[in-house]
């Protein structure tokens, strides 16, 4: 195995070009005696260790940060994704893993994707013919597969009213089987699920948040029953899937607090 530490973007360029796999934090890339035949390790790169806020607030996150430190970082401004990262796997873990290599890492799910998302965050990528380009973290993005490296990513400052997740896994720490984020905004409510399908599944409605938020849960109903495309394990069961649709969309309106007397009735 070889490993080039690369300290400029030309030197990126040409190694992703010869087929070098971009290093995080190796806790997926090297598990179980995997060795890739050339890896790349961005941790020389100008900002790949910081964790910075900008002067319009957002937040940078270079590809060297891990978990740990993120979570630290957003649990006054994002407290939805330092809940996120806090129930994954083991603190060993979060120390070890990446937030880009936990993003890049393209599975069906995901538990950082969904506040990240809904958040708004993108994704500075470098591939050997182009860029570094700011793109939307986004599951329909060119942003994924060989030949590409995350340089950074930066969340926008916070411009909503509330922001939750939730996850269904085995136990506590495990990877989720399924998870959702939901955010209110002033006009209207967003949500994202992943490990519904292989990509995750996004919907906005305007209005107040409940009944929009009762409306985003009918149209998942919907993708539930049509016959769409669907994850081969047991998630791809119907009764798996009806029970999976219920208690998801409790859990997500519970996360929810319920408009006070007064919204209720100026709603
Ligand atoms: C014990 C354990 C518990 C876990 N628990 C959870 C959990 O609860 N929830 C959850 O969502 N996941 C969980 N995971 C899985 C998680 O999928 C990955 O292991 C981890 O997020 C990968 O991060 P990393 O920095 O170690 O990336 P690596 O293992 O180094 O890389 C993973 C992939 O991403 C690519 N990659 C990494 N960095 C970049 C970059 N900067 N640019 C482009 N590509 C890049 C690599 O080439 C590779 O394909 C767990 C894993 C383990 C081992």
């Amino acid at each position: 195995m070889r490993l080039i530490e690369a300290a400029t973007l030309d030197a990126v360029r040409r190694a992703l070009a010869d087929g070098a796999v971009v290093l995080g934090g190796g806790t997926r890339l090297l598990a179980d005696g995997q060795s890739p035949p050339v890896l790349l390790d961005l941790r020389r790169l100008p900002g790949a260790s910081d964790l910075s806020s900008g002067a319009d607030g957002s937040l940078w996150v270079g590809s060297a940060v891990s978990l740990t430190r993120l979570e630290r970082a957003v649990r006054s401004t994002f407290p939805a994704i330092a809940e996120a990262v806090r129930l994954m796997g083991s603190p060993v873990f979060r120390n070890l893993a990446t937030v880009l290599g936990r993003l890049a890492n393209r599975e069906p799910v995901s538990d950082l994707y969904p506040p990240m998302r809904l958040a708004g965050a993108r994704v500075l990528v470098i591939d050997p013919a182009g860029g570094p380009a700011w793109h939307p973290l986004s599951y329909q993005g060119r942003i994924y597969g060989p030949h590409r490296a995350w340089l950074a990513l930066v969340i926008p400052p916070p411009s909503f009213l509330l922001m939750r997740f939730v996850k269904m896994a085995r136990t506590r720490l495990n990877g989720a089987i399924v998870n959702g984020g939901v955010l209110i905004a002033d006009d209207g409510v967003k949500a994202v699920l992943s490990g519904v399908g292989p990509e995750p599944w996004e919907g906005d409605c305007a209005g107040n948040p409940q009944t929009a938020l009762a409306n985003l849960a009918a149209r998942w109903r919907e993708y539930l029953t049509v016959d769409g495309p669907r994850i081969e394990d047991f998630r791809a069961a119907p009764a798996y899937r009806e029970a999976l649709g219920r208690v998801l969309w409790e859990q997500l309106a519970a996360a929810v607090p319920a408009p006070s007397k007064r919204q209720a009735k100026e709603a």
